[in-house]
């Protein structure tokens, strides 16, 4: 089954794709994880999207479908992907369509994470993730268990994205309403768009994904 989580940053998206990898087995396709790896390998593609990412704009449609469309033709994504944080764009989406089509393969459902607007900077603001494993944590919401100490892996080591800060969230939040908010009546057009309650308990959020990924 291949799948897109839909909402803006902050919705829960990237959280909740890794629990379905860990649990279905999906393969979780994270565009702005790709970026951050390509930065941090200082690659042509990561030096062009440094600048743009940290003022919160979108990376140009090309770069991104040309990520993703190699990334898809990974034999891993046979078995399903969740993509997360692509498509951003009307022009993205309709790349979309026409590389499933080109692979024979099928976009089974769009899942919207409906939230309230006011709560998205803290939650963006708060968050941390481990340098080692990649777990997520957030300062009010999710803390480890031992300050400090990854529960997953162990490691004292963690990061925060330069982009998670207040001024930057309201430049990424206009880049949402005007760029990707119009892909729901999109997706709704195709009869594949789903919502769940992503201002519900992170439990709660995954109860009702895996409800509505049993009805495709
Ligand atoms: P994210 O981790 O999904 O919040 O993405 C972080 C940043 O990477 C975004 O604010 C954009 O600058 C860039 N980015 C990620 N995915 C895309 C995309 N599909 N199209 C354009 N820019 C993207």
């Amino acid at each position: 089954m291949n799948i897109i989580l839909l909402g803006p940053p902050g919705a829960g998206k990237g959280t909740q794709a890794q629990r379905l990898q860990n649990d279905v087995g999906m393969v979780q396709l994270s565009t702005g994880d790709m970026l951050r790896a390509e930065m941090k390998s200082g690659s042509a593609l990561g030096e062009q999207a440094k600048g743009i990412v940290a003022s919160g704009k979108l990376v140009p449609d090309a770069l991104m479908v040309g990520l993703i469309e190699n990334r898809i033709a990974q034999p891993d994504c046979a078995k399903g992907f969740i993509l997360d944080g692509f498509p951003r764009t009307e022009a993205q989406a309709k790349a979309l369509d026409t590389m499933l089509d080109k692979t024979g393969k099928k976009l089974d459902q769009v899942i919207e994470m409906v939230v309230d607007e006011a709560a998205l900077t803290e939650r963006v603001v708060g968050r941390f993730t481990c340098a080692k494993c990649g777990a997520g944590y957030h300062d009010r919401f999710k803390r480890p268990k031992v300050d400090g100490v990854c529960d997953v892996c162990g490691s004292t080591d963690f990061t925060r994205r330069p982009d998670d800060n207040a001024e930057t969230m309201k430049t990424r939040m206009a880049a949402y309403r005007a760029q990707t908010e119009p892909l729901l009546p999109y997706y709704r057009a195709k009869g594949v768009l789903k919502k769940v309650d992503g201002m519900a308990e992170m439990d709660e959020v995954y109860r009702q994904i895996r409800t509505v990924l049993a009805e495709a």
